[in-house]
C-alpha cells in the first residue's frame, strides 16, 4: 500500500491539512482517471469501433499527464486542481456530445462536481459545476427526442438535472463541513501554540519581578559559557544581594518589600539590556547576571555602577545603618576563555566576593581578583 502511495506521489508531506487533503485527492484521482483514459480508448478501439472516442480518451489521458507532471514538478495544488478539473469539463461535454445517452454515458458525468469541489474547494469546484450543468444540462435538453434513438425523453433529462443538481449539493455541505471544520481545529491549535508558547514562557520567568528565573539560569548558564568560549569572549557573572532586607520587610511590610524588589529588578534591567546579557532573580532578595564582552574592565565597572543606581532610587530604609536608603551589595568575577572556570567555580567566586561586600560593611560591589 505504501510503495502503490509512493507511487501516485501521496507521501508528499504539507504544513496545512487542507492543502494535504486537496493534493491527494487531485494526485490521485489524476493518477486514476489517466488509467480510465486508456482503458477507455483501447476499449472505445478494439471493442466499440469508436476512433473518435478513442481519440477524445487518447487526449484526454495526455493532456492529464501532463497536469499530473506539472504538479509533482511545481506542487502548485490550486493551479492545477483548476486545469484538471477545465480538462474533465472539456473532455465529458466533448464525449457526452458525441455518444449522447446512449449505454448510460451520462452516468460519467456525476464525477464532475464531485472532482470539482473536492479538489477547488466549495466555492470554486461550486462554480465549475455550475458552469459546467449550465452547458451539459442545455445540451441534452436540446437533444429530447434525439439522442438514444429518440428515446432520450424530458422526463430523463429532469432526472438528470435533479439528481445532478442533489449530488452537487450534498458535494458542497459536505465541503463546507469539511472547511468549517478545518478552520475549527486552525483556531484549536493556534489557541494551543499560544498558551504553549505562554506556559513556557512563564515556567523561565519570576511572577513577581518578570525577570528570568532560577530554573531559567540553571539552564541557561552552561550555554552561555559554551558560547563566550567558543567565540573567544570574557563573562562576567554577578550576585547583587539587598543589604538588610529583613529589616525593611519586618518594618514596612512584605508588601513594601516586594514593591522594592520589583524596582531593584526594573533598574537591572534597564541597566543591562543586551540581547545576549541575562538577569534573573535567583531567589528572595537575590539576584544575578550573566555578561558576556571582550573587556572585562569595562563590563565591571558597568556592572559596579549597579550599587549607585539602586542607592539612586532613593528607597526611604530607616532600619538600615548603612545609608538613609536601600543598598545592595554586589559580587563580581570575571572570566575569558582562556581560563579554566565553569558554572559552579563562578557561582562560588562571586558568592565569595559577595561575602567579602557584606562583610566590609555592605552597599558596595566586590570584584574576585
Ligand atoms: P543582608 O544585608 O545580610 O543580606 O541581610 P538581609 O536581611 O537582606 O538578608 P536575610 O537573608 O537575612 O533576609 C532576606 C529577607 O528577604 C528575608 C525575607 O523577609 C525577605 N524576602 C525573601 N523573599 C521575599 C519576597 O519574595 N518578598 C519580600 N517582600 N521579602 C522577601
Ligand atoms: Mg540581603
Ligand atoms: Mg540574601
Amino acid at each position: 500500500m505504501n510503495r502503490l502511495l509512493r507511487f501516485i506521489n501521496l507521501n508528499t508531506r504539507f504544513k496545512d491539512n487542507m492543502t494535504y487533503r486537496h493534493f491527494i485527492l487531485v494526485n490521485g484521482i489524476l493518477v486514476v482517471i489517466i488509467l480510465f483514459f486508456i482503458f477507455f480508448a483501447l476499449f472505445n478501439y478494439f471493442i466499440l469501433h469508436r476512433p473518435d472516442i478513442t481519440f477524445l480518451n487518447t487526449i484526454a489521458a495526455i493532456i492529464t499527464l501532463l497536469i499530473l507532471i506539472h504538479l509533482t514538478t511545481t506542487n502548485n495544488i490550486t493551479f492545477t486542481a483548476k486545469l484538471a478539473t477545465i480538462n474533465l469539463m472539456v473532455f465529458l461535454l466533448a464525449f457526452i456530445y458525441n455518444v449522447g445517452s446512449e449505454h448510460f454515458s451520462l452516468i460519467w458525468t456525476i464525477f464532475l462536481p464531485t472532482f470539482a469541489i473536492f479538489a477547488n474547494g466549495r466555492k470554486l469546484g461550486l462554480y465549475f459545476s455550475l458552469l459546467f450543468y449550465a452547458l451539459l444540462f442545455t445540451m441534452a435538453y436540446m437533444y429530447i427526442g434525439v439522442w438514444d434513438k429518440g428515446n432520450w425523453a424530458f422526463q430523463d433529462w429532469v432526472r438528470l438535472v435533479s439528481a445532478s443538481s442533489l449530488l452537487t449539493f450534498g458535494m458542497y455541505l459536505n465541503e463546507s463541513a469539511y472547511e468549517e471544520y478545518d478552520r475549527q481545529l486552525k483556531l484549536v491549535r493556534a489557541n494551543e501554540q499560544r498558551l504553549m508558547l505562554e506556559l513556557s514562557k512563564q515556567s523561565i520567568t519570576d511572577q513577581l519581578t518578570n525577570l528570568y528565573n532560577r530554573r531559567y539560569y540553571d539552564t541557561v548558564i552552561d550555554k552561555v559559557i559554551a558560547t563566550a568560549k567558543r567565540h573567544k569572549k570574557c563573562i562576567t557573572f554577578f550576585i547583587l544581594d539587598i543589604d538588610h532586607f529583613k529589616r525593611y520587610n519586618d518594618y514596612y511590610g512584605h508588601k513594601k518589600g516586594d514593591e522594592v524588589l520589583i524596582k531593584v529588578a526594573h533598574t537591572l534591567k534597564k541597566h543591562i539590556q543586551r540581547e545576549d546579557d541575562f538577569v534573573f532573580r535567583l531567589g528572595g532578595e537575590e539576584f544575578a547576571g550573566i555578561i558576556t564582552s571582550e573587556d572585562k574592565e569595562k563590563t565591571q565597572e558597568w556592572i559596579a555602577q549597579l550599587c549607585d543606581a539602586v542607592e539612586k532610587l532613593k528607597i526611604e530604609h530607616k532600619k538600615s545603618h548603612i545609608s538613609a536608603y536601600l543598598t545592595v551589595s554586589l559580587g563580581m568575577v570575571s572570566k575569558c576563555s582562556d581560563e579554566d572556570f565553569n558554572a559552579n567555580s563562578l557561582y562560588l567566586d562571586a558568592d565569595k566576593a559577595l561575602y567579602k561586600a557584606k562583610s566590609q560593611g555592605r552597599n558596595r560591589c566586590k570584584t574576585l581578583a
